[in-house]
């Protein structure tokens, strides 16, 4: 019989992972220190919401704790994208995993392409996809999609939102490489603006919870009940993250989690398990993939104990 998520208890969860480990005093696991508003990240941070198809919500302790999306934004841009473009989008990046880190200085050859929307040069791509003629009218157009996703209006970090984009020295060489290519057809500072302002919005564990929910329901938020993207647009998103989601770790991923999930330097993990339910967990020590430790660990006992891989036989 497949267990209940509705009576699965995740204080219970999260405080066996704690309690594995004063593992990250040991040093397993390191906070990203990109930009100083990550590395002050509190590293005992941990938290785990679901959210069901009948809208039911379930959090841990600290699901209501505020962070930045980060990476975990990367899915929601490129749906916004398909979107906006009526799907064109998909002629515009690819869709193979790179088996690289995700801030690669690589583009797909031949094409010049970005490889996939989930590292950062497709990230940067799906930004400058969505709808807008300047960087304003794009960085509202995402607060409105995010919101919807979210169901609730979102704020972002204005400080990690600037500090990204003077510190992201990647993000403007990849932008710039892809305008050379031809294939990034708005300014490349401008890009790098949109899509580190995208990765400055705050979230917490619950929110984005809803947000993996609204992919997992085929693109209706199960909260509001309001369609945001059509039932295509999130098959082909959620595909995407179960290729491309965890970067160069997304076959393990795949093979021992078996969810769909998109991680981020600031530790969450937001999972979409079709027709099944949402999740998200947070916990800011990284593995060498910038996946979270804690987050690896909540996923796996999450698709063991609730039946949720994607390849399992029951
Ligand atoms: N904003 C970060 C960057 O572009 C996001 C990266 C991530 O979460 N992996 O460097």
């Amino acid at each position: 019989m497949t267990p209940d998520p509705h009576r699965y208890d995740l204080d219970a969860l999260r405080s066996r992972l704690l309690d594995h480990g004063e593992d990250a005093d040991k040093g397993e696991g390191e906070v990203d220190d990109s930009i100083p508003q990550l590395a002050d990240a509190d590293p005992a941070l941990c938290a785990i919401a679901l959210v069901l198809p009948d809208g039911t919500t379930r959090t841990s302790i600290d699901a209501q704790v505020a962070f930045s999306v980060q990476s975990a934004v990367k899915p929601f841009l490129f749906a916004l994208a398909l979107l906006d473009t009526d799907g064109a989008a998909l002629d515009r990046v690819g869709i193979e995993p790179t088996g690289e880190s995700f801030d690669a200085i690589k583009l797909e050859s031949g094409t010049g392409r970005p490889p996939n929307p989930m590292v950062n040069a497709g990230a940067l791509l799906t930004a400058s996809l969505v709808r807008g003629s300047d960087t304003a009218e794009r960085d509202a157009r995402i607060a409105e999609g995010l919101a919807a996703f979210a169901g609730r209006d979102l704020s972002v970090d204005e400080d990690v939102a600037h500090n990204e984009h003077l510190l992201g020295d990647r993000n403007h060489a990849l932008a710039h490489l892809m305008r050379a290519e031809g294939t990034m057809r708005v300014g490349a500072d401008d890009a790098v603006a949109v899509y580190a302002r995208a990765c400055a919005t705050l979230v917490d564990a619950e929110t984005l919870a809803v947000m993996g929910a609204t992919l997992a329901c085929g693109g209706v938020n199960p909260r509001t009940g309001r369609r945001v993207v059509p039932e295509r647009v999130a098959r082909d998103v959620v595909s995407v993250m179960a290729t491309c989601g965890v970067y160069d770790g997304s076959g393990r991923w795949m093979r021992a989690v078996g969810i769909p999930a998109k991680s981020s330097v600031s530790g969450a993990i937001v999972l979409a398990a079709p027709g099944r339910l949402g999740a998200a967990v947070v916990s800011p020590p990284l593995d060498a993939q910038g996946t979270s430790v804690r987050g690896r660990r909540a996923s796996e006992a999450l698709s063991e104990d609730l039946h949720l891989h994607s390849f399992a036989a029951r």
